[in-house]
């Protein structure tokens, strides 16, 4: 037998409850229903009853049930959804539902935190704001890794919707970034997981080859490599348009500097393998100048993957 959402029809996103008792269900029933109907008269019925003291937070929106929910069970999987995270949820629910856009939800959220900020710093850092700042910022976190979020509370959706791990996330050890992960290559001492920005940034005196963890500074003569797809990063490269792109306001200038250090002054000679990679990194600012303000803002936007292999046959 197929269920569907009782509110709805959805057969998508389509959850269940166990134990729903009240007033008409004095034996407990299971209730089918999807996800966004669920959180749609939660929210509801949390915003009628704000000032009424206990309130229910989680409630089955099958029709006259309205029973509080501390688990439901998604249906396609089996896997239980416990309270922790359908709070989470509902908070998300709470700040998109009907607002007028993405921008407007990030700055209600910003303006929470500022706000939570300054009362736990006028708190030596204790009680109930660091609490809700935690809070706010795990949502946050939410919204930047999965902005669809707010779509997704808009209506429902004809697909079935990806659940959020709101417990652990990769991040960057050093400044906790979550773009551009990466991590060096069989190293049994330090499993360190750092972002771009943290490892060029160390790199950036390191003229042994080395590759050193931003974090605890162990360095080895390996490589890095991208935590996702474990594809391995063109170290050298790289860095030449990391260093160019951060010295310079547009893409021309950024190229103007490949070009300067590509000169040979007095009896000082570049090596074969430096000028390849010079070629190679101006290969890549001319036929992905996008990738420009990328390598500026690596804490901010995933760098893609480019293939340096230079399909013709370039004068060094
Ligand atoms: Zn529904
Ligand atoms: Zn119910
Ligand atoms: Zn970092
Ligand atoms: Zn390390």
């Amino acid at each position: 037998m197929n269920f569907v959402c009782a509110v709805c029809n959805s057969d998508k996103n389509l959850y269940r409850s166990k134990y729903c008792v009240n007033k008409h269900y004095p034996v407990p029933k299971e209730h089918y229903f999807c996800w966004f109907c669920c959180f749609k008269l939660s929210r509801k019925i949390n915003a009628d009853t704000l000032d009424w003291g206990s309130k229910h937070r989680i409630i089955c929106p099958f029709k006259h049930c309205h029973s509080p929910l501390f688990e439901i069970e998604h249906y396609q999987s089996g896997v239980k959804r416990g309270s922790n995270e359908l709070l989470m949820e509902l908070h998300c629910f709470r700040l998109s539902y009907k607002k007028p856009s993405l921008v407007n939800v990030m700055k209600t959220i910003e303006g929470t935190l500022r706000g939570e900020m300054e009362d736990f710093l006028a708190h030596n850092f204790t009680g109930q704001s660091k609490a809700f700042f935690d809070l706010m910022l795990s949502v946050k976190r939410r919204f930047d890794t999965r902005p669809n979020t707010y779509d997704e509370c808009q209506k429902s959706v004809t697909f079935e919707l990806e659940w959020y791990d709101w417990n652990s996330y990769p991040k960057c050890e050093s400044c906790y970034t979550e773009v551009n992960l990466h991590q060096c290559v069989n190293k049994s001492e330090c499993q360190h997981l750092c972002c771009l920005k943290c490892f060029l940034e160390t790199l950036n005196d390191e003229h042994h080859g080395n590759v050193i963890c931003p974090l605890c500074q162990s360095y080895c003569a390996g490589t890095l490599e991208r935590y996702q797809c474990k594809t391995q990063f063109p170290r050298e490269v790289s860095m030449l348009i990391w260093r160019a792109a951060t010295k310079s306001d547009t893409v021309e200038a950024a190229l103007g500097k490949l070009d300067e250090w590509s000169i040979e002054r007095g009896p000082w000679k570049i090596s074969a393998e430096k000028k390849l990679w010079l070629v190679q990194a101006k290969d890549r600012l001319t036929k992905q100048p996008e990738c420009f303000l990328i390598f500026k803002n690596l804490h901010k936007f995933e760098l893609p993957y480019y293939d340096y292999n230079l399909t013709e046959n370039v004068n060094i």
